[in-house]
């Protein structure tokens, strides 16, 4: 080897020892989600955006939400549309309105249509002083779509929760505070998410498709259950599934949710005996066989823990806390 040769070769190592210290996560060694036990996690652990609800408002600040929310229930009934959205400026302006009418096709949702009003009416291409309202809280579509724009402020009346659960109507069965909470791909700071103002005139509003299952709108609910003993409440969704060396494999995301009004400190858990291939946000002990949480082990009350784990088949992993 000549000298320049070796002098490059040199050059060349200390560049990829200086690029691989300069962050655990390295792209080329990495696959989110996927880290075993043993290996760092680079992963970030995300919990949920908080939700904030008309009891944590100022009473000045409820009364503007509940008059414009009250405006997009008005224009609904009105057009006997179930999802109407506004936006409005800052400054209290109010900007443009939309309405979910299926049409030109089905991904028209009330948010996309008010977006696409806005800039159509007025030019505005990104939304970050901009508040958005919407009769029912945005779908994981709108959820991604309204962080893409930068919405400061975003005001919901009836939960995704309710829609599934209690109204029986299809949706994608997602809190969009998942989406939320994952801010930090695009933007500096999360949106501000204000939920169920006006919730019971927006429920009623939303009705009911339980008893109508050969609505277009009709889905069966699959909701989690509730341990009545613990506060801890465990939803869990199967975000995708793929084959891979002739099985089977689905990833599933899951929060923990302290529905109480008293700190939990370090809970543990009891599984169904099924074991992920790699899971993160909880451990197993596995001569307990009890599963605990992988970080900082306190959730406060109204706080949730998030996890997540890949696993051969489609079945989820039953969590049960043990108090
Ligand atoms: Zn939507």
């Amino acid at each position: 080897m000549n000298k320049i040769a070796l002098l490059f070769t040199i050059f060349f190592a200390l560049f990829a020892i200086s690029f691989a210290c300069q962050d655990d996560f390295n792209p080329n060694t990495s696959t989110i989600g996927e880290c075993t036990a043993t290996q760092k996690s680079s992963w970030k652990p995300t919990d949920n955006a908080p939700v904030l609800t008309p009891a944590d408002l100022d009473p000045s600040e409820l009364a503007v939400h509940e008059e414009r929310m009250a405006y997009i229930l008005a224009i609904a009934k009105q057009q006997n549309k179930k999802f109407v959205a506004s936006i409005y400026h800052q400054n209290g302006t109010f900007m443009c309105l939309g309405v979910n009418t299926g049409k030109p096709n089905i991904i028209s949702h009330g948010e996309i249509v008010a977006i696409n009003n806005c800039t159509a009416l007025h030019g505005v291409t990104m939304f970050t002083n901009y508040t958005l309202y919407t009769t029912g809280e945005p779908c994981a579509m709108c959820a991604s779509a309204l962080l893409w724009a930068d919405f400061k402020t975003i005001v919901w009346g009836t939960f995704n929760s309710d829609l599934l659960c209690k109204i029986c109507m299809s949706n994608i069965p997602m809190d969009s505070s998942y989406i939320f909470g994952r801010y930090y791909g695009l933007r500096a700071v999360a949106p501000r998410v204000i939920g169920g103002v006006l919730r019971t005139e927006a429920d009623a509003w939303f009705g009911t498709y339980c008893n109508r299952p050969t609505s277009i709108y009709y889905i069966k609910p699959q909701c989690a259950c509730t341990n009545t003993t613990s506060p801890l409440k465990i939803d869990q969704t199967r975000y995708s599934s793929w084959f891979e060396n002739g099985k089977t494999v689905s990833q599933f995301g899951g929060t923990i949710t302290n529905t109480g009004s008293v700190t939990v400190t370090n809970p543990t858990f009891t599984s169904t005996p099924l074991r992920p291939n790699s899971i993160w946000g909880l451990t197993v002990n596995e001569a307990t066989n009890l599963w605990s949480l992988q970080w900082y082990p306190v959730i406060q009350p109204g706080q949730t823990f998030s996890f997540g784990y890949i696993i051969d088949g489609e079945d989820t992993i039953a969590f049960q806390p043990t108090a």
